[in-house]
């Protein structure tokens, strides 16, 4: 199940799949294997769709969120990410505003909230370094 960016968008999704009559007034269409979002275009008989970068509803970058339903932090990725940017576990835990040792347990593999994982990835993100769903990392492309 991918995560969307906002309820808004996670609904008319849901609804524009479940009614893809063209007297459907939910729009939005996801496409999983291309991580693609597109407005329908309504009465169209060719039934196409009109690619969109943001979101109509919170204006979330729609990239952004796809890195982010997409991808895994792990501790491990967590180290490598932070070599990468070259900072220390004090300088991430500021960064991200968890205390030193709330990073210090996510990098030692112990129980954290999930919000740092997320932290951590909108942070790394920001940083220009991708994660994939693997947990690997890699820079993105300009
Ligand atoms: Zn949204």
């Amino acid at each position: 199940m991918v995560e969307h960016c906002c309820r808004m968008m996670s609904f008319e999704i849901q609804e524009t799949n479940a009614v893809p009559s063209a007297d459907s007034d939910h729009l939005v269409r996801y496409d999983e294997r291309q991580n693609s979002y597109a407005l329908v275009i309504p009465n169209d008989p060719a039934g196409r769709a009109m690619p969109i970068s943001y979101c109509p509803w919170c204006a979330t970058k729609l990239r952004r969120v796809r890195a982010r339903g997409l991808a895994v932090m792990t501790p491990d990725t967590c180290r490598a990410a932070r070599k990468a940017v070259s900072m220390t576990q004090r300088q991430l835990a500021e960064a991200i505003g968890e205390s030193l040792s709330t990073l210090f347990r996510y990098e030692m593999g112990k129980p954290t909230d999930q919000a740092v994982a997320e932290k951590l990835l909108r942070f790394f993100e920001e940083c220009q370094i991708a994660v994939d769903r693997s947990g690997r990392i890699g820079r993105y492309q300009p």
